[in-house]
């Protein structure tokens, strides 16, 4: 496994892999690795030749700096799950390789970016599509797999690529679980343990969703029944609950006609869990 931490060996070690037409696959990851993040791994090596993994904790997605000063880093633990994997070439950059001084350039899809998830945390997303135009431009993947967990995240990188017709085939991975359904996170590892028990509720208003859904009953009663699965959860509160159309997340009211995507962010004391799932009616 090739470590490379500046842009000139990252290019060498790409052109190498890349060559007789071989074809490289790529996760993007802020490290804190997880099974969520090496089944993405695994769906670029069945797509592709070569996988490709960086490790870069982006500044510009965050909002405040404890945030990013707290956010989990096991640089040793990282590289040895990914090695286990067979990556081929780790990509672990600095904050001023990927930004060197003076940059001023970004990259913004200016509505996707600014709704839902994106309304509560300005300059969130402006900050994913900026790092992921310069890694994408760094290592030059054919594919690139970002997971369904974040999902209004896959729908940014989406757009941007299709708008600035990036050379690069996005994929979507579903999210991986815990034995009890809740989605793997980083984040899981600072919840205290009544808090991570009361997590599976996420998972359950989901499915329950899922279960009651069929052609022509309405988005609200759908929202009726998550509203009141996680009202009766006393250690969870409901901060986003969003039904919107897959691709575009425009909101979906009257009754259920195609598939809804539903988005749901519930904060357990400090800490904002997020989970999604498309429902077919
Ligand atoms: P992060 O390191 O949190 O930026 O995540 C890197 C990638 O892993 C993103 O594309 C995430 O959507 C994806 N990811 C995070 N959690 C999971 C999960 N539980 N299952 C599948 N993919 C995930």
């Amino acid at each position: 496994m090739k470590i490379c931490r500046t842009v000139e060996e990252t290019r060498a070690a790409v052109a190498a892999l890349k060559t007789g037409g071989k074809r490289l696959g790529f996760v993007p990851t802020m490290g804190a690795l997880h099974d969520g993040h090496m089944s993405l791994v695994a769906l670029a090596r069945e797509v592709t030749d070569f996988v490709a993994v960086s490790i870069f904790v982006n500044p510009t997605q965050f909002g405040e700096d404890t945030d990013l000063q707290n956010y989990p880093r096991n640089e040793a633990r990282d590289l040895a799950m990914l090695q286990e994997a067979g990556v081929d070439l780790v990509f672990l950059p600095e904050v001023e390789t990927i930004y060197p001084p003076g940059h001023e350039t970004i990259v913004e899809t200016t509505r996707l970016a600014n709704i839902l998830h994106g309304a509560v945390r300005p300059g969130h997303f402006r900050g994913v599509t900026s790092v992921v135009t310069r890694l994408f431009n760094i290592v030059q993947p054919d594919v690139a797999v970002f997971g369904e967990k974040d999902y209004q995240q896959l729908q940014v990188i989406k757009r941007m690529v299709a708008d600035l017709h990036m050379p690069v085939t996005i994929l979507g991975g579903p999210t991986q679980r815990e034995a009890d359904g809740l989605a793997m996170s980083s984040r899981n590892a600072r919840l205290n343990d009544a808090d991570r028990a009361a997590a599976v509720v996420l998972h359950k208003a989901l499915n329950a969703a899922a279960d009651l859904a069929q052609t022509g009953i309405s988005v609200a009663a759908i929202r009726a029944l998550i509203e009141a699965i996680i009202a009766s959860e006393p250690r969870a509160s409901l901060k986003g609950l969003d039904t919107v159309t897959p691709d575009t997340l425009e909101p979906v009211e009257g009754p259920l006609t195609q598939p809804l995507a539903v988005m749901l962010s519930v904060q357990f004391s400090d800490i904002l869990l997020i989970d999604q799932k498309v429902i077919q009616p």
